[in-house]
């Protein structure tokens, strides 16, 4: 495994992180959710990513990773980082969503107790909440960081303008922003207008999540959606109609480069979120052992020639 350090700070993470939003809950295989945990953690995978609300039910992967924590890898504490996140809907009434101080304090301590943890290595306002002052939200993450329950702080989801509002706030604190979690891959290139460049300009580090297009940067969709995929099942975010015919016939182009670059398309997509420098790492969510080695195998080659990054890009822009 490669590690960065994580902007200006002295953590290093893993170039590739593991995320547990989908396919760690109750209702999916608990062994293979544990075979993947313990793979990953053996293949220097130091970083897991979870959410209070990842399952499903919501809570459940937290839940199964503290289960697989106590009885597998509890000697290995000190050497992961563990990410939790509020901040979308969790519980009925109005604590249990948003960006308020009461619902991030009350669900920091929920997930604490999930996963049996004393602390988490990073914790997460999961988006930014129109409904509740930047000043509430970020007091709320001193707090946690100063009564110990998190060692760091990070923003997911942030506008450009509220993300420099709560880093400077952070900052004046002395409880810097240590991380920016957001949506990018090939198919998903907005962070690269602003929030790249506001994440170096504040010595945060940059961490991309579903850089696979929840699969579709992948060749499963290209003969139709198999009966096992995200897009076929209930309990997955990714619809399927998302899976339109101009995505599919970009990944067809994209995988011939993939192909010649002797990678499979998902290998070359998590590659290309890794070209940029600003990128500290990139967080898989994988289904199946095969998945996660594949998408392992990405590091033996993250070098990309000039001319191929322009028949990317003219594959995307088309
Ligand atoms: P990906 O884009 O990597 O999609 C993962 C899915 O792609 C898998 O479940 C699987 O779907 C398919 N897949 C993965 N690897 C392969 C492969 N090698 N070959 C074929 N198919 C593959 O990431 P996610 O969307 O899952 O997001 C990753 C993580 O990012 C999450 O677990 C979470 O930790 C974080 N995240 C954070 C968010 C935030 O708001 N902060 C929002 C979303 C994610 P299938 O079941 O079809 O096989």
């Amino acid at each position: 495994m490669d590690y960065s350090y994580c902007g200006t700070s002295g953590i290093q993470l893993p170039k590739i992180s593991l995320g547990l939003w989908h396919n760690f809950g109750f209702v999916d295989d608990y062994e293979t959710a544990k075979d993947m945990i313990l793979y990953a953690f053996e293949q220097g995978i130091t970083h897991f990513d979870l959410a209070n609300n990842y399952g499903p039910p919501p809570g459940s992967a937290e839940t199964n990773f503290g289960k697989i924590l106590r009885e597998n890898l509890s000697s290995h504490r000190d050497q992961m980082i563990i990410s939790s996140k509020a901040g979308y809907y969790m519980w009925e009434g109005p604590y249990g969503d948003g960006g308020s101080r009461k619902y991030l304090m009350a669900s920091i301590d929920q997930s604490l107790k999930r996963t049996g943890l004393d602390y988490f290595d990073i914790f997460y306002t999961h988006r930014y909440d129109p409904n509740t002052p930047i000043e509430e939200t970020m007091q709320a993450l001193v707090d946690i960081v100063r009564q110990g329950k998190a060692l760091y702080v990070g923003f997911s989801n942030y506008p450009p303008v509220q993300a420099r509002k709560g880093l400077n706030y952070l900052k004046e604190r002395d409880v810097p922003c240590l991380i920016f979690q957001d949506k990018y891959s090939m198919f998903n290139r907005k962070p690269e207008e602003e929030i790249l460049s506001i994440t170096k300009e504040y010595g945060a580090g940059f961490i991309a999540f579903s850089p696979l297009a929840q699969g579709v940067l992948t060749d499963k969709y290209l003969n139709g959606i198999p009966e096992d995929s995200r897009a076929a099942k209930p309990t997955g975010f990714l619809r399927k109609e998302q899976v339109s015919p101009l995505l599919v016939e970009k990944v067809k182009q994209l995988n011939v480069i993939a192909s010649e670059r002797g990678q499979t398309m998902a290998e070359m997509a998590i590659a290309w979120v890794l070209r940029d420098p600003r990128v500290t790492s990139v967080i898989v969510g994988t289904r199946n052992m095969d998945q996660l080695k594949d998408n392992l195998n990405a590091l033996q080659n993250l070098n990309f020639t000039k001319e191929e990054l322009i028949r990317i890009d003219t594959i995307l822009d088309g």
